[in-house]
């Protein structure tokens, strides 16, 4: 284990110094009222392992309210109260805010089911969290600040790369514990052992009970933690997925688009700073597969949103267009693809093998660098009429622009001209075919 001495060390190495201060002064204040106070949950995990983390979670055994009064007391800043919870969130001078909650007896109900294992106030509050790494608390009281609380060997597990969870029916008591326990497998590299995962497979029915939101929210964390590809098998290794009825050839599916997505976004944010370099993590790509026919079916079941349901939409009907991608031109391919976003042009891209592949790339780059020459109101100031034309002029003054044949608003306004000239001219002929 690790002295005291080391952790307090570890704390003020990693620590941003005014946290390292403030954390000093919480354990002053505490001490002065007497009240044991102590930093719990992700945050001492993310100590042992040097990683950055400034969620500052505090427990007070004792009157937690008290205690965030006492701060604003000596050291200034607000206090907001929430009594009915016994917590309060003490907000700093400096800006921070420090969530503190009590830690008594009577603030909780104790699960029947559960082996007892700490009789403090504070093992109670540790009994209750997810996973032995996420389980352990530093004392910052002044006299033993640094003095590391572990009841379940959350340190040796950190060290054995675990992730254990506390007792046999965690999983089974909270099922969104499983999704978790996959996030912080591929954040840390870190695997279930054995037990861990036997209980996660035994409980793996009870994923249909969690809410459709809290499964979307819970994937859309999983992918932006790790490889989509790795993260959908582990999902269907733990028989996640089949739950919901994903069969394997549809995980395959998915992870072969989800990879050569993921490729295709690495190298757009490579030649381009305009694109944000996250992967892109919507499950909702990966999972396209799996929805078949049944969108609604899928959508009530994962609680897609709106902007997820509108990209569902725009893929389907990319994928059913047959020929988008057959004009070389950007201006060409423009005229076809300027209503749809870039995150189904490139989901479509992934997904199937598609001729044009390279000139629809070659378009989405120079189309995130369209600037506008012109708008309704300088066609109103040529003498033009607006209504829905408009948008169709100005549509193909962009694919010229694209092609490189309009580069300054001068063109723009000499396109305009031109074009004009020729819509009398073709009005004129209609007129005389019809006469
Ligand atoms: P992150 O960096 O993702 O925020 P975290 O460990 O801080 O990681 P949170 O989701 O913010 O994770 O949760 C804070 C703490 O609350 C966790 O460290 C864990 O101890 C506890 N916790 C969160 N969700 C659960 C749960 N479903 N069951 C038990 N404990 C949980």
């Amino acid at each position: 284990g690790l002295s005291t001495e080391k952790l307090m060390e570890k704390m003020e190495q990693q620590l941003p110094e005014d946290v390292y201060r403030l954390l000093k002064e919480i354990g002053e204040t505490a001490s002065e009222l007497e009240t044991p106070v102590f930093l719990i949950g992700g945050i001492v995990r993310d100590i042992l392992l040097d990683r950055p983390n400034e969620d500052i979670d505090i427990v007070a055994e004792g009157d937690g309210i008290r205690l965030a009064r006492g701060l604003k007391d000596a050291y200034g800043g607000e206090v907001v109260e929430h009594e009915s919870f016994g917590t309060a969130t003490w907000l700093t001078t400096s800006g921070l805010s420090i969530d503190v909650v009590s830690s008594r007896l009577e603030y909780y109900e104790k699960p029947a089911a559960l082996p007892e294992v700490e009789t403090s106030v504070l093992g109670d509050d540790l009994q209750r969290r997810d996973f032995t790494i996420n389980a352990m608390a530093i004392r910052l009281n002044e006299e033993a600040f640094g003095e590391l609380i572990d009841p379940f060997g959350g340190q040796l597990d950190l060290v054995n790369k675990n992730i254990r969870i506390l007792h046999n029916i965690s999983f089974i008591e909270d099922p969104t514990r499983i999704f978790r326990a996959i996030r912080f497998e591929e954040r840390f590299g870190f695997r279930m052992d054995e037990q861990t995962e036997k209980f996660a497979l035994e409980s793996i029915d009870k994923v249909v009970h969690v809410s459709p939101q809290r499964i979307n929210e819970e994937m859309k964390r999983l992918f932006k933690e790790g490889k989509p590809e790795k993260v959908l098998r582990r999902l269907f290794q733990l028989q996640v997925f089949q739950q919901f009825g994903i069969q394997e050839a549809q995980m395959e599916a998915a992870c072969t688009s989800a990879t050569t997505l993921v490729k295709l976004y690495w190298e757009q944010a490579q030649t381009e700073s305009a694109i944000d370099e996250e992967q892109p993590s919507a499950f909702e790509y990966f999972l396209l597969p799996f929805y078949g026919d049944d969108k609604l079916f899928a959508s009530a079941k994962f609680a897609l949103t709106k902007k997820d349901l509108n990209l569902l939409e725009e893929i389907t009907e990319l994928q059913t267009e047959t020929n988008w991608s057959e004009a070389t031109q950007p201006g060409d391919i423009h005229l076809r693809l300027h209503t749809y976003s870039d995150e189904a042009i490139l989901f479509v891209l992934a997904a199937e093998q598609i001729p044009g592949h390279d000139s629809v790339i070659a378009y989405l780059h120079l189309r995130r660098s369209l600037s506008k020459l012109l708008t309704g109101a300088d066609l109103m100031t040529a003498g033009m009429k607006p209504g829905p034309h408009f948008s169709a002029i100005l549509l193909n003054m962009e694919a010229c622009q694209l092609n490189g044949d309009i580069t300054s608003k001068d063109d723009a306004l000499q396109w305009l001209s031109n074009y004009e000239e020729n819509r009398i001219r073709e009005v004129t002929a209609d007129e005389i075919d019809t006469r």
